[in-house]
């Protein structure tokens, strides 16, 4: 199993960011073993029956990359390209994530190999019952708390709370996270990944002396995550030149109007063809000269082709894992991108889904206002803690958020001992 983890390109890439972080904080071999290897890898098969009358069956993981510091806490992903390998890549992220941003968490991650734009509702909510149905020896609110991630929202964790709770007897908003407000789901949820990485983008311009005022981004994706954070930047008074999505990407080097681009993909499902800009190559939109890059959509998209090109100040890992091993090498050679690593940059929604989960717990809500602070000051926090060890040590932001989380679950490791 090992083997076959490393042989997955985007497992590959976290671990060896751990190797590189372990190495760093000299880890014990015995530590750096039981931190690096997932818990669990549970794979299930789901079949569904699709509109034309077909079964058919598809794949669906969960993986939980460690319990001891909490329950696992992480999305579950419907996408094409979804593999047990980078399941478990991202549920390994979600753990040093969680632990940076001292959430009572582990880390998990699921996805279902499915295209979900090519699936009805129907077929969705089937797959999604099921998923849930058959993931249910292993979930519950202090086992295993899933969210919303890339393919899936509010919409499929209220089906995900009705299959729960169903067998449980009673409602149990506790099971996930990212639910609609009116089923106990939590006030700023929504934004608040893009929020995040808005608040830290503009704190990382400050640090490169750059006022927000004068700023310029770039976003890539305009799903959940990149359409906040680009609206958001857009509120703080950055000028958002560059978005782009699955359909395309759009440029305009006076500012888009982000409202109107929220306006423009509910009518036509993506930014494609948007007037108030020109179209653009999404690649070579990439590369255009900005304070911001925002790359919000898959893994992998920062590449050695591409690195020695980037033309930004700031680099915000909106996405899980955008950056190769190679691209960070050169963006660390290169010396002048401030990066905001996707474990601090995305930790926005993780830390609202904690705050959701407490207000589960508690049977209380708090208002838009609170959730919004609270999430301010602990992401300004853990920035300021990053910037510390950074410097400290004479490391890369990378680095110093990695090990600030792998240090966090090394010691608890320990702490706990090994049983048997
Ligand atoms: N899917 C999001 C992430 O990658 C949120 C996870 C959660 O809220 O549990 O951080």
């Amino acid at each position: 199993m090992k083997e076959q983890l490393m042989a997955h390109p985007v497992f590959g890439m976290a671990a060896r960011q751990f190797d590189r972080t372990a190495d760093h904080l000299n880890l014990t071999e015995d530590v750096r073993e039981r931190c690096k290897w997932p818990k669990r890898l549970i794979t299930v098969t789901i079949p569904i029956k699709r509109d034309n009358g077909d079964t058919e069956v598809f794949f669906g993981y969960r993986v939980q990359h460690h319990l001891s510091r909490g329950p696992v806490k992480g999305g579950l992903r419907f996408h094409p390209n979804v593999e047990l390998g980078e399941v478990a890549a991202l549920s390994m992220w979600m753990n040093w994530k969680c632990a940076l941003m001292e959430l009572p968490f582990g880390g998990g991650k699921g996805g279902v190999t499915c295209d979900p734009r090519s699936m009805s509702q129907r077929e969705l909510e089937n797959v999604t019952r099921r998923y849930t149905s058959e993931m249910l020896p292993f979930i519950g609110p202090e086992t295993d708390v899933m969210a919303p991630d890339m393919g899936t929202n509010e919409q499929t964790m209220a089906w995900m709370t009705d299959v729960y709770s169903t067998h449980a007897g009673h409602l149990v908003p506790g099971i996930v996270t990212g639910k609609p407000v009116n089923l106990q789901g939590s006030q700023g949820r929504t934004v608040a990944t893009g929020h995040g990485v808005a608040f830290l983008a503009t704190r990382a311009l400050t640090k490169c002396k750059i006022k927000h005022e004068n700023a310029t981004a770039i976003v890539q994706g305009f799903g959940n995550v990149g359409s906040y954070a680009a609206l958001t930047l857009s509120r703080f008074g950055v000028k958002v030149i560059g978005i782009s999505d699955i359909t395309g990407a759009i440029f305009n080097e006076n500012g888009i109007k982000v409202e109107d681009v929220f306006d423009h993909v509910a009518a036509n499902g993506g930014v494609k063809d948007f007037a108030g800009a020109d179209s653009i190559d999404p690649d070579e939109m990439l590369v255009q000269k900005c304070d911001v890059l925002v790359p919000a959509a898959l893994e992998r998209v920062i590449t050695e082709e591409n690195a020695p090109k980037l033309q930004c100040r700031v680099l915000a890992e909106a996405a899980n894992g955008p950056t190769t091993t190679q691209a960070d090498a050169i963006i660390e050679e290169r010396g002048d991108i401030f990066l905001v690593p996707d474990i601090l940059c995305n930790a926005g929604g993780v830390t609202v889904s904690y705050f959701e989960w407490v207000q589960n717990l508690q049977r209380f809500q708090w208002s838009e206002q609170e959730v919004l602070t609270k999430l301010e000051t602990m992401l300004a926090k853990a920035f300021d803690r990053v910037q510390w060890f950074a410097d400290k040590q004479g490391v890369s932001n990378r680095v110093a958020a990695l090990a600030l989380g792998i240090k966090e679950v090394a010691d608890v490791k320990k702490q706990r001992g090994l049983f048997p």
